[in-house]
Parts: C-alpha cells; sequence; structure tokens
C-alpha cells in the first residue's frame, strides 16, 4: 500500500533493479543428503529445470538468494526491440499470472525493448507454459510456423521444461529456459534482457 501511495505521489515507481525476489525463487545450493524429491530434482547434484521449488529437502538443499537461474542462447538480432507471444499449452495458471507481472509499472519490461503481442505473426519469440500433450501438439506447430524467423522459443516454468509435477510431456527443443514453479519475474525478466543480447536483470 505504501509503494502505491508513493507511487501516487511521485508518479509510478520502477525498480531500477531486483529488491524482492523470495529467497525460495532463486538458485539452490546442495549441502547434504535427501530422499524424496517429488520430481526427482536431485541425482547428480540439483536440476532446476525439474526443481518445483516445494522446500522438502530444506535444509539439505538452501536457497542462495540468487535469481539469475535461466540459461538464454542470445539473439543480439532482437536488442532493439523483442516481441512476444504467450502460448499455454497446459498451466495451473500460475506460470501465466508471473509473466504477466514482468508487464506491471513496478518491472516495467517495456523500458528493456521487451513487449506482448496477441498475434505470433508480429512476434520474435513465444513463451511456451505448461506441460504439452499430444492434443496441443498441432497447435503448437501451427503457432511456431506463425512466427517469421529468426525466432526465440522460450520455456517458461518446470512443466514446459521437465513436466514438474504433472509428469514429462512432448519434449519441446528451446532456445531458454527459465526454471521455477513458477519462475519469479526477476527471474523471467532476467532471462529475456539475456535472450536479446543484454546482460540481464
Ligand atoms: S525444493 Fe522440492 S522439488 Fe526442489 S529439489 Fe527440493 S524437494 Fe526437490
Ligand atoms: S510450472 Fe508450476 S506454476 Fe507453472 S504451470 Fe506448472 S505447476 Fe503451474
Amino acid at each position: 500500500m505504501n509503494w502505491f501511495l508513493r507511487g501516487l505521489r511521485r508518479g509510478v515507481k520502477t525498480e531500477s533493479k531486483p529488491t524482492s525476489t523470495p529467497p525460495w525463487a532463486s538458485l539452490l545450493k546442495v549441502e547434504g543428503n535427501f530422499q524424496g524429491c517429488p520430481t526427482n530434482a536431485i541425482e547428480d547434484g540439483w536440476d532446476s529445470g525439474k526443481c518445483i521449488f516445494c522446500r522438502r529437502c530444506y535444509p539439505s538443499l538452501k536457497p542462495t538468494g540468487d535469481h539469475r537461474m535461466a540459461s538464454a542462447r542470445a539473439n543480439p538480432m532482437f536488442r532493439r526491440s523483442f516481441y512476444l507471444y504467450p502460448l499455454d499449452v497446459g498451466t495451473c495458471g500460475g506460470c501465466n499470472s508471473e509473466l504477466k507481472l514482468i508487464s506491471s509499472p513496478q518491472y516495467d519490461m517495456t523500458r528493456f525493448g521487451i513487449f506482448f503481442t496477441n498475434s505470433p505473426r508480429h512476434a520474435d519469440g513465444v513463451v511456451i507454459m505448461g506441460v504439452l500433450t499430444e492434443g496441443m501438439r498441432e497447435v503448437l506447430k501451427e503457432t511456431l510456423d506463425a512466427v517469421p524467423s529468426p525466432k526465440v522459443i522460450i520455456l517458461l516454468g518446470a512443466c514446459a521444461i521437465s513436466g514438474g509435477v504433472v509428469g514429462e510431456g512432448v519434449k519441446i527443443e528451446a532456445d531458454v529456459i527459465v526454471p521455477g514453479c513458477p519462475p519469479s519475474p526477476n527471474t523471467i525478466l532476467d532471462a529475456l534482457i539475456k535472450a536479446k543480447g543484454g546482460k540481464g536483470w
């Protein structure tokens, strides 16, 4: 509420850098042994793409506070502007909510040249969320075919990357992987800025 009142008095306050990442929405450091991870994210070390950040493994795995979990193949062609088409292939709604937040005044993705578009024909990248089933495979193909090349494929959240708690779906080759269940807005922004050729957030 304080933020809201301050915003009314001074104009909109945008975060210049991440200040509010919840510790659990960050990398996990292995410090012991743990059996019983619901997604088998701990085998040889910790697999961020499988982790649903349920905290069952604490204190054997502890959060480091570092939100920069994504891996991204940079494409400097999108340095000036980067238009994204979100595609839900079967989510619980969590990833969608966090993705929407990066357009809020607090995070303001537009200052980094990142925008949403309602048409895959105008998109540079597709943000895929949820577990891909056989039924949605054709929808994904048609969407990706409609995006002009070069295009960036982004997997957002444990469901899209590994199946998360739901179970493995159809595999998708991607340029950007954004771990989390759901990923925090800070992790998402960091990934998208890197994907367009920047240093991250
Ligand atoms: S937080 Fe949960 S899903 Fe992630 S490694 Fe620990 S037990 Fe597994
Ligand atoms: S990754 Fe987590 S938040 Fe995202 S759709 Fe799957 S269950 Fe929901």
